[in-house]
């Protein structure tokens, strides 16, 4: 379980390092069922300006359109960070049954930001209940290899 965990959180990190590449925030999305990967995504927000194309929302887009329709079920996502409201609520209309997240927003370092506060008060685990849904959620999968590419990207971008 754990292994596959790390397996999908892997890819995730690899979309997330991608986006990095580009020049977008280091931020990764993948989206299993059933051991297959649905969709997978980056953040693409930083080149395309484009509010809503943060790592999890983009996956989330890719899959519905792919499968033409939002409630896909039972599925697995493994994200890097740790889902903004607007990305959860995407999310949970979905139905997703199930979320890896390797890093917090209290892991970010300042330079990501600001304060280390989530934009908003609102949690996930907040919208997943107003959604009604009961997702199985664990924290912390590969946060370590997660906290090393921030560190890689804040040090490449110190401007920022
Ligand atoms: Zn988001």
């Amino acid at each position: 379980m754990n292994n596959t965990a790390e397996h999908f959180m892997r890819m995730a990190i690899a979309e997330a390092r991608k986006g990095m590449r580009e020049g977008n925030h280091p931020y990764g999305s993948v989206i299993v069922k059933v051991g297959t990967v649905l969709a997978r995504a980056h953040s693409t927000g930083a080149l395309s300006h484009d509010v809503a194309a943060h790592a999890d929302m983009s996956a989330a887009r890719k899959l519905s359109k792919k499968a033409k329709t939002r409630d896909v079920k039972d599925c697995t996502v493994y994200a890097t960070g740790e889902p903004c409201p607007m990305c959860s609520a995407g999310l949970a209309a979905m139905n997703i049954s199930e979320l890896f997240i390797a890093a917090n927003y209290r892991h970010l370092p300042p330079q990501m930001n600001r304060g280390r506060k989530r934009p908003g008060k609102i949690t996930y685990k907040e919208i997943f209940k107003e959604y009604g849904l009961k997702v199985k959620v664990k924290e912390g999968v590969l946060k370590d290899e997660v906290l090393k590419m921030y560190d890689e990207y804040v040090r490449k971008r110190p401007g920022e």
